[in-house]
């Protein structure tokens, strides 16, 4: 059967003869947790030469490492996977929605994170082993969607010391032409995130080659923000005044971000509508309420054969 070509959203949890649709991918949809505490800041500095933005993520990673069952270093790199894609929104994309996709080499899986312009994220891990590999041949791609429903993206192969941060860097250096540094970094204890967030510094065009050296010897010391994360005092603003001690600057808005998938029924059954009159036909033999799933968020839907028998007539 066809589906959609966009990321698989929805698992079809089958009854009795509905089986022929278990693991058919959805676009679909939810909503669940939300935390206004995680915030994403923006500034720029009163030399007109870099504009910084700063984010506190550690609901919206733990809100989605959970809905997830994500673990391990698979945990460590989707947190890291779900900030990077607020940065990259928040720097280059505000007004749209974007999907930052990790595919593991080897293999191994991928990781989708989702990041929704109202500040609503989610994210996908589908792993084909015990943990995604970011060694050679893993790729990441950012995708984000136009007004027009077009997609605007790139892909960039992971770098050898790996990880999300540098990824994001080798992304915004070859696929957008904008010089950036940036860190993003999920901290665990005992299991659980217990701090999430990142910064990203990027060099305004036209800005001679003194402040760029000025800045780039400035986040040496923020390669890896992970200390800053660990420190109770973090916050958005906090991390900002750090990165740009003693350098004047303009704090502009501030914006949320939460955990919160954007599945509903009406899109659940959207979505069953794109499929063949055999598969409908199929699925309404059984006669039973179908059950699906949001793969995001895992929260079910229920889906009555009365409504469905009104798709069929349609189709
Ligand atoms: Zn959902």
């Amino acid at each position: 059967m066809s589906v959609s070509p966009l990321a698989a959203e929805t698992r079809v949890k089958c009854k009795g003869d509905g089986v022929a649709l278990c693991n058919t991918p959805f676009r679909d949809y939810i909503r669940a947790v939300t935390d206004p505490s995680d915030t994403v800041l923006r500034a720029i500095t009163d030399d007109g030469a870099f504009r910084v933005i700063t984010a506190r993520t550690t609901n919206a990673v733990r809100g989605a490492i959970e809905a997830q069952g994500a673990t391990g270093e698979t945990a460590r790199h989707f947190g890291d996977l779900l900030t990077a894609s607020v940065l990259f929104r928040e720097t280059m994309a505000p007004n749209l929605r974007v999907q930052a996709i990790i595919k593991g080499a080897a293999n191994s899986g991928s990781l989708i994170a989702d990041s929704h312009p109202s500040g609503q994220t989610r994210g996908l891990v589908q792993l084909k082993g015990d943990e995604i590999d970011l060694g050679q041949g893993a790729v990441l791609q950012l995708m984000r969607t136009l007004p027009s429903g077009r997609i605007n993206q790139g892909v960039v192969e992971v770098p050898q010391q790996g990880g999300i941060t540098q990824s994001l860097m080798a992304y915004m250096q070859s696929s957008e032409q904008v010089f950036s540094m940036l860190a993003v970094g999920t901290v665990f204890e005992g299991g659980r995130v217990v701090s999430a967030g990142g910064y990203m510094v990027q060099l305004l065009p036209e800005v001679g080659r003194g402040p760029l050296m000025v800045m780039t010897e400035r986040l040496r010391d923020f390669e890896s923000i992970d200390p800053q994360l660990a420190d109770p005092q973090f916050t958005p603003t906090w991390l900002l005044d750090e990165l740009l001690y003693g350098m004047p600057f303009t704090r502009l808005e501030e914006s949320s971000v939460r955990f919160e998938c954007w599945c509903d029924e009406l899109r659940v059954v959207s979505a069953l509508a794109s499929l063949s009159r055999d598969d409908l036909e199929h699925l309404l033999s059984s006669n039973e309420v179908l059950e699906i799933a949001c793969e995001y968020c895992k929260r079910d839907f229920r889906i009555a054969p009365a409504r469905l028998r009104g798709l069929l007539e349609q189709s």
